[in-house]
């Protein structure tokens, strides 16, 4: 295998193509241009550059001949590779470092090395040359014991060089990452190894251009492992983005995301899948669960009770969901400031409530409303947990928020309103969160269930599901609570079922009725609104209590709920 590098015998280009092509034949090329060049040509058979190091960051020559070198498909790139740059230096035999005072390399692996230079040769001239083993060959080719060469160890084996003193550079954990290709598609392809794919991509100047391209990749859960802008050099102030993702081009979610991206950039170029570096040094990058919809169906739906018949526990922090003791979830509907989250926190957990509910992001019926205090509503509810212990459960409103909400709640809530929401539901499977799911006004149990199934299906077992009312032909309340879904639900699913009393009613007389009611027909657990002033509350005041109701509601539900049996089946 004839092998093209970026400098002579002994570079680090040619070390690092050697981890794949060990008995490889170097042909030598002075710029990065020249690689592909040779390749292109047919004086080489495969090629390997340097993309990126660990300090210095992208190689941007290599960058920019990307597009030419594998837009068109005729070249294929191969595997990417991880090399630790240990420097060396090095002068012709029987010399000495006493001797030296001249000292030659590349002008980066200089700047690598400035603290020893400055330390061990303070008065020596530094030379730059156009690459680490070429200026070993100068040294050995000039026989001059005042000179000496900085480069990778085998240089000196490679041209004959007494070594002087290994691993010179300032930093250990300098890195630089190549990649291979060749004229022939990779053999690879399905061996198994993870794969990367790298693409450019050219987005027009309009606001979100770039986050929208990005929220593909996001939302189907393909990882970004790379960004890296160059300009467009035709037209100033325009870029290109240079992206790697995790996976191959063909795999239905990577395929998927570039499908949407053509449509919303302005151009994309794919520059090939390849073999991720599975070395040392690897990043180690979560593994995401294929899509449902390109996986078989399962025989029995994940949600079915037959799945565990013992029924499952959801952990919130440390407390239990579908254990021996029915939850208390207790808290205003929405966080309206930093006092009054922490008055009622600590009045719901002194009168025994388990975890703290408080909306942060409201869904309001009028855009006019209170929406909520959003990213400061969540720093409030962090504080709570923190003085009170009790772990958070708030409502996310749309999948994009979901890990910003991730970062402060133990709990997410989907609300009845976007029980429905598939892109949501997709991104709470991927969240790794326990999931608080409200049924939608309008949904039938079959639909909840399903609702239940994308996040199951999409790799998060953690769901809790919360019956608060449905709509029907009655005014006199806000919704009607449906205790035969408690019931029957409890019978379909090894899910944890909980009620919310409060949306249930609108008003607050009624909340601890239905409260028992709900324990009563095997509910594991209620939610309820609190409020310490509900008459003034920003939202749904009207079915809140206050805290000395929701004190003596908390003392009846362990008073009495101990005799509340799961009922078993007629
Ligand atoms: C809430 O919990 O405040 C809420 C909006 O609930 P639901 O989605 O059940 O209406
Ligand atoms: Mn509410």
């Amino acid at each position: 295998m004839r092998v093209a590098v970026q400098g002579t015998r002994g570079s680090f280009s040619e070390a690092a193509a050697r981890q794949q092509w060990p008995g490889l034949e170097t042909v030598p090329c002075r710029e990065v241009g020249d690689v592909v060049t040779a390749v292109r040509e047919g004086r080489a058979d495969g090629g390997c550059l340097a993309i990126e190091n660990s300090l210095v960051g992208s190689v941007t020559p290599t960058y920019d001949l990307m597009h030419e070198a594998f837009g068109d498909g005729t070249l294929h790139l191969s595997r990417e590779i991880l090399l630790p740059v240990h420097h060396s230096i090095m002068g012709v035999k029987g010399g000495s470092l006493a001797q030296v005072t001249q000292v030659l390399s590349h002008p980066v692996a200089l700047g690598q090395c400035r603290v020893w230079l400055s330390r061990h040769l303070p008065n020596a001239t530094l030379v730059n040359a156009w690459d680490t083993a070429g200026s070993a060959e100068i040294i050995a080719r000039e026989g001059n014991p005042a000179q000496a060469a900085i480069c990778a160890r085998n240089a000196s084996e490679a041209y004959g060089l007494q070594l002087f003193e290994e691993r010179i550079e300032d930093d250990p954990t300098n890195q630089t990452r190549f990649l291979t290709f060749a004229r022939e598609p990779s053999v690879e392809t399905e061996s198994g190894v993870p794969r990367k794919t790298s693409l450019i991509v050219w987005t027009d100047h309009r606001p979100g251009m770039l986050a929208a391209v990005l929220q593909a990749f996001a939302g189907r859960g393909v990882n970004l492992t790379s960004l890296q802008s160059r300009p467009e050099r035709s037209a100033p102030w325009t870029y290109r983005f240079y992206i790697d993702v995790d996976g191959a081009v063909n795999e239905p979610r990577l395929a998927e995301a570039l499908e949407s991206i053509e449509a919303l950039a302005s151009r994309i170029v794919v520059l090939g899948t390849y073999s991720a570096w599975q070395g040392e040094g690897a990043v180690a990058s979560q593994v995401v669960p294929q899509a449902p919809h390109h996986r078989p169906k399962p025989d029995l739906p994940l949600f079915d009770r037959r799945q565990n018949p013992e029924g499952t526990v959801v952990r919130v922090g440390t407390v239990e969901i579908g254990g021996a003791r029915p939850v208390i979830i207790a808290g205003p509907c929405s966080v309206e400031s930093e006092e009054m989250i922490l008055q009622t926190a600590e009045g719901v957990a002194a009168a025994g409530a388990d975890i703290l509910r408080g909306g942060a992001f409201k869904p309001r019926t009028s855009p006019y409303d209170f929406q909520g205090l959003g990213v400061r509503g969540l720093k409030f509810l962090a504080e709570a947990r923190e003085r009170t212990g009790l772990p958070v459960v708030t409502e996310v409103l749309s999948w994009e928020e979901v890990p910003l909400l991730s970062r402060y709640a133990d709990m997410l809530q989907i609300g009845a309103r976007n029980m429905q929401n598939f892109a949501l539901l997709r991104a709470a499977g991927r969240s790794g969160k326990p999931i608080l799911l409200k049924r939608g006004a309008g949904a039938t149990i079959e639909e909840w269930l399903h609702a239940a199934e994308y996040v199951l299906s999409y790799g998060n077992p953690n769901v809790v599901m919360c019956e608060r009312g449905i709509r029907t032909f009655e005014r006199a309340t806000r919704h009607t609570l449906d205790l035969n879904a408690v019931a029957l639900v409890r019978e379909r699913t090894h899910l944890p079922v909980i009620a919310d009393p409060s949306h249930a009613a609108g008003v607050r007389s009624i909340v601890p009725a239905l409260t028992l009611a709900s324990l009563a027909a095997g509910a594991q657990g209620v939610i309820v609104e609190v409020h310490p002033d509900p008459d003034r509350a920003l939202s749904d005041g009207a079915q809140s209590l206050d805290l000395p109701a929701f004190a003596r509601l908390a003392a009846e539900i362990r008073a009495t709920s101990s005799e509340f049996r799961v009922p078993s089946s007629a």
